[in-house]
């Protein structure tokens, strides 16, 4: 057995789970006084808690919302890829920047999926990191790259979801 070193978590899969997990590690190393830094690649329309709650934690949580992120039913898919482009050079900078001792990607895998940034690009920098940072990438359809190159992957798989009984998202749990 080595020592402790930072880790690569992958959360994917359709399940729901993946960006609640994310924020719960977040919570967990608040708690040791550790920074954390929560990138979210995709804007909702929602009014997220999580967005709220984390002025609460100022101290010690950069929570940062990328522009419009992509879309699929995108109008303009030269400027979708440049928001893309800009929000990963910021993920990157705040990797180089070693500041937090948690890194997450929240949607990350989409930028892969929809081939806005090169995959072998984003596993660079990944293994690149700082060795003491923890980095957390959450999304549905992970590439195959993305899943060899973590440490830790768990796929959410759903089993049941109250969406399909027809009960909207509801405020505290979705959002
Ligand atoms: P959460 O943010 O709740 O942890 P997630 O990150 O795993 O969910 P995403 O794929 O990012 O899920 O989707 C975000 C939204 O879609 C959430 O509001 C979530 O409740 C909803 N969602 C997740 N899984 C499902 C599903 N299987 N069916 C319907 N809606 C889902
Ligand atoms: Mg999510």
């Amino acid at each position: 057995m080595s020592g402790t070193r930072g880790l690569f978590l992958l959360f994917t899969g359709n399940g729901k789970g993946k960006t609640t997990a994310a924020l719960g590690l977040a919570f967990r190393a608040m708690g040791h006084g550790q920074r954390v830094a929560m990138i979210q690649f995709i804007k909702g329309s929602w009014k997220y808690g999580e967005l709220e709650s984390a002025r609460r934690f100022a101290d010690l949580l950069d929570f940062h919302v990328m522009g419009r992120g992509f879309t699929w039913k995108s109008d303009n898919l030269d400027r979708d890829i440049a928001v893309a482009r800009e929000a990963w050079e910021f993920a990157r900078a705040t990797i180089a920047g070693n500041r937090h001792q948690l890194v997450i990607l929240d949607e990350l895998t989409y930028l892969v999926t929809y081939g806005m940034i090169p995959e072998q690009e984003i596993i660079d920098t990944l293994t690149a990191r700082p060795s003491s940072m923890h980095v957390v990438v959450t999304g549905r359809g992970a590439s195959d790259g993305l899943i060899a190159a973590a440490d830790l992957v768990t796929e959410m798989c759903e089993i049941r979801h109250p969406y399909k009984k027809g009960i909207r998202a509801q405020k505290g749990i979705e959002f």
